[in-house]
């Protein structure tokens, strides 16, 4: 809350907030309803929840409460055009058209639904629809066109049908859906090269083995490279990475300390365990 009081009165290009409840079945009915409270008087935030990820969300759910997972996050005024479901996997045609009706953000992250086995999200059904998808990993890890390209394969495999999800479908909402939320937040234009919009960029290193277009883009992106072809990070107009070399962190004093507090933290949990 006073972050984001914060991030109200002293705006930053780089820092945003909004209430962040981790999952439907971790948050009790008294804190939604002090979290809705609170962000009803600061007006325009919403809530990020992961919610709907599979079986379990639904029956904790039903048992605790009386009501299906999305439809509790509804009655309790979680749901708006500032709020982020994430996964909404296990959810029924209602549920859906609650989430549409609302407008409400629903982020999907393959890898991570996959590794979890918690179910398939209906996106070629929320595409049809026109809702406000978003492409996220849950923290799988941050290769956004590895992403993508799990995304451009798990639906096929789900559908049992080749035509499902095509590049250019997955690409747009990635892509334009991804940067109209961030937008949102950042009160900015982003995700396109115009004067005004962030000046945030990266420049890959690709050497396309067949003719590149503005129309088999997608395709290239999906079959052609990968997170780790990235070779500069420009960001508010200012060199993070250039050519792969990040000169402004120590990468491996970093991943050194990593190993460290890794270590710790296994050592922690098992002596507690
Ligand atoms: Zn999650």
């Amino acid at each position: 809350m006073r972050f984001l009081q914060k991030t109200r009165s002293q705006p930053h290009p780089r820092l945003a907030a909004s209430f962040g409840l981790h999952a439907a079945l971790t948050v009790g009915d008294a804190t939604l309803d002090q979290c809705v409270a609170a962000a009803e008087s600061l007006g325009e935030v919403g809530f990020h929840v992961h919610a709907a990820e599979g079986t379990a969300d639904r029956e904790h759910s039903l048992a605790t409460y009386g009501l299906r997972t999305i439809d509790r996050l509804a009655q309790h005024g979680v749901l708006g055009p500032h709020s982020i479901i994430v996964h909404a996997i296990d959810i029924d045609a209602w549920e859906m058209a609650l989430l549409r009706e609302t407008g409400t953000w629903v982020s999907h992250q393959p890898r991570s639904n996959m590794n979890n086995a918690v179910g398939v999200t209906d996106v070629p059904a929320m595409l049809r629809g026109n809702m406000k998808l978003v492409l996220g990993n849950d923290g799988f890890s941050n290769d956004m066109l590895e992403e993508m390209r799990v995304a451009y394969l798990l639906h096929k495999a789900a559908s049992h049908d080749p035509r499902t999800l095509p590049a250019d479908q997955l690409v747009h909402f990635a892509t334009a859906n991804n940067a109209a939320l961030a937008g949102q937040f950042f009160h900015r234009t982003l995700g396109e090269l115009s004067p005004g919009a962030a000046a945030d960029v990266i420049l890959v290193d690709y050497d396309p083995p067949t003719p590149l277009s503005i129309d088999n883009l997608p395709w290239h992106m999906i079959f052609g490279f990968d997170g780790r072809k990235v070779d500069t990070t420009i960001v508010g107009g200012k060199i993070l990475m250039r050519h792969q070399q990040i000169d402004h962190l120590d990468s491996e004093g970093i991943a050194a300390r990593s190993r460290e507090v890794a270590q710790q933290t296994w050592e922690r949990f098992w002596a507690q365990s």
